[in-house]
């Protein structure tokens, strides 16, 4: 269901509450009051069931049965449109413009509750329920049985009178977008964004409520992480020229024009018969040549004349129409087409059809990768100029870790992390310098990030930056820079180090190995690819259907392993590997994907929608 559309003229307002906290009952009692104060409501309610109004045996469900996609059943009083969706669930976008927003002054949504859009929480004390306003901004409001220390407006859950009147005084607060009309055809399509899922880390800017950009005060959510760093990071400056053979993943410097004509010559699209297109209703054509691909027939063509021509040969002057040779019969000298429909100037490739001389092809910061490659020597280019490629200093840290390759020593283990993170940093295509493993001695760490800043163009580094750590790290990092100990509300890879030393970025990996590689691939990655100079690089992500059950918390962005496939009907769907410890490397190993819970989501349940982000080509 992909036609989501820009959301109705109209108040939304949810009510979002673990379930036993009464909803429907509250919206049953509040729903007289709201009427007879005039106000028309619509209400969407969000069920996690397979539910069917219909009933068996009545026509519309015996239709349906037999393979109505759609069933408007309609009589005096009501009509009612059922739709099966045995694809994908409908997008809450999509829902909302089912209303006919004409005749409704407010629409109120039951459920939903990872989605974006104000909100009035409920919650009762006995239910036993976390509050939710902490970590969504989309409360605007609170109805409960008890007061907490929020600058939220708070109405008793008993006093329904309090609570119609915050719901009037919301939908008389709407203001009206005066240049749409209240008309569900009016609605616009945005900004082919159809296709996402309603994350809340999305913003989207009709919104009235932006949400969960902080939702732990202690800590800072992925994107602000990002967005911190990003801020930082300008693109190294000095360019360089490389042979085309060696581009594979560099970064261009400079726009790309076409010096030339892309076909060079207008040609033929096919094996087959050039003729003049002011000459197409012949019984046959004399046969005056054979054009090879390479080769031309420099003559302009006559009436009652044709050439016998290969496909990419460039076709002679006036020889505008080609007839594949399958509708040709050739005898004699002579070709005939009794068969064939030819319409004036068919299977023929114009000179700069393709590209023309000047025209743009790629604009500096575009990635070199095989298209690009092939693109470039297809206009003739033997070289093109690129940034100088990214350095990278690495080193692992900690008394416990170990160089592979030797007996293992007792109460160590074996380092991955500079193995996990060169294997990446060779995917992005940069200089990697290893510096090895430094144990935990603050004088040989600073010496080691001192000299490693100044050797290359980032430092990255894994262990000893947990919050309450007594590493080494930390108390050198402090003396050399001007560093940040952050907390990431996120899992795997809460703590993270980020900063500048000789104003270099470094970054302070966490230790945990799936850890270090979902930082990497959330922070460094992007970093990475800002000092290359690729401009707008963003991560492909996709919807998937959990076919298990997913667990996460509230307030922090969970990235599960995850292993994708795409089911019989085309949808993709998708579970974990298994065991999601932050040490258990295996799970990286085994996945195909991360599955990204966005911090408003506690559990998501078989059938739910989630947010995957392929790994392949990443990792
Ligand atoms: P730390 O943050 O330094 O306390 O490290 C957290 C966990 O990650 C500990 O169990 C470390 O032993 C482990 N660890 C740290 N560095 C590495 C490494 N280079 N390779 C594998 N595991 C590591
Ligand atoms: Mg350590």
């Amino acid at each position: 269901m992909n036609d989501s559309k820009q959301r109705p003229n109209l108040p939304l307002l949810g009510f979002a509450a673990y379930s036993g906290t009464g909803k429907t009952t509250l919206l049953e009692a509040l729903l007289p009051l709201l009427t007879q104060a005039g106000l028309k409501v619509g209400v969407l309610k969000h069920a996690h069931h397979d539910f069917d109004v219909d009933k068996p045996g009545k026509d519309s469900y015996r239709l349906r049965k037999a393979g109505a996609n759609q069933m408007l059943i309609a009589s005096r009083n009501r009509h009612v449109l059922m739709t099966e969706t045995p694809e994908a669930e409908a997008e809450f976008d999509y829902l909302l413009t089912r209303f006919d927003s004409a005749k409704l002054d407010l629409i109120l949504v039951e459920g939903c509750k990872n989605i974006a859009f104000p909100k009035i929480e409920l919650n009762r004390h006995e239910v036993g329920k976390p509050w939710l306003y902490p970590n969504d901004n989309n409360i605007i409001a609170i109805a409960a049985d008890t007061h907490v220390e929020s600058p939220l407006p708070q109405i008793s859950i008993n006093d329904l009178d309090s609570i119609r009147d915050f719901v009037i005084q919301y939908a008389a607060d709407f203001k009206f977008d005066t240049n749409s009309q209240a008309d569900a055809s009016n609605f616009t399509q945005p900004n082919d964004d159809s296709n996402k899922t309603q994350s809340c880390s999305e913003k989207k800017t009709s919104e009235p409520i932006v949400c969960c950009d902080s939702f732990s005060p202690a800590g800072l959510s992925v994107p602000q992480g990002q967005q911190k760093i990003l801020e930082t990071i300008s693109n190294v400056s000095l360019t360089e020229k490389v042979a085309i053979n060696q581009a594979y993943g560099r970064v261009l410097a400079s726009d790309i024009v076409s010096p030339i004509n892309v076909p060079q010559h207008t040609n033929s699209a096919m094996d087959g018969y050039a003729i003049r297109g002011d000459d197409l209703d012949r019984e046959s054509y004399t046969i005056v040549a054979e054009v090879m691909a390479g080769h031309s027939f420099d003559e302009e063509l006559q009436t009652g004349q044709a050439v016998k021509i290969m496909t990419g040969a460039p076709t002679p002057l006036s020889a505008d129409t080609v007839v594949m040779r399958e509708q040709a019969i050739e005898k004699d000298g002579l070709v005939s087409f009794p068969e064939a429909k030819i319409s004036n100037g068919q299977n023929v490739r114009m000179a700069g059809e393709d590209l023309s001389i000047g025209q743009p092809v790629f604009t500096a910061g575009t990635r070199i990768e095989a298209p690009e490659m092939g693109m470039m020597a297809s206009l003739g280019f033997g070289e093109c100029s690129v940034r100088r490629q990214v350095k990278v200093g690495i080193f692992s840290t900690g008394d416990e870790v170990q160089d592979p390759g030797n007996a293992q020593q007792p109460n160590s283990i074996y380092d991955s992390n500079r193995y996990t993170i060169m294997g990446m940093l060779q995917k992005l295509g940069c200089e990697i310098v290893d510096y090895g493993i430094i144990e935990d001695d603050e004088q040989k760490m600073m010496a080691v990030l001192h000299s490693a800043s100044l050797e290359t163009d980032m430092v990255l580094t894994s262990g000893g930056v947990s919050v309450g750590d007594a590493d080494y790290i930390k108390l050198a990092l402090d003396k050399l820079g001007e560093i940040n100990f952050w907390r990431i509300n996120m899992r795997p890879g809460r703590p993270l180090a980020y900063g500048k030393i000789e104003n270099k970025p470094f970054f302070g990996l966490p230790g945990n190995p799936v850890a270090v590689m979902v930082s990497f691939i959330n922070f460094v990655e992007p970093a990475i690819r800002k000092l290359q100079g690729q401009l707008d690089w963003v991560p492909v992500k996709a919807n998937a259907i959990a076919t298990e059950q997913l667990r996460s918390r509230q307030g922090r962005t969970e990235f599960s392993r995850g292993f994708f496939t795409m089911n019989e009907s085309g949808v993709l769907e998708v579970k974990t590997t298994g065991k999601q410890g932050s040490g258990i490397l295996r799970s990286m190993s085994e996945a195909n994907c991360l599955i990204e819970i966005s911090p408003s989501v506690d559990t998501v349940k078989v059938g739910e929608k989630v947010t995957i982000i392929p790994l392949q080509g990443r990792i």
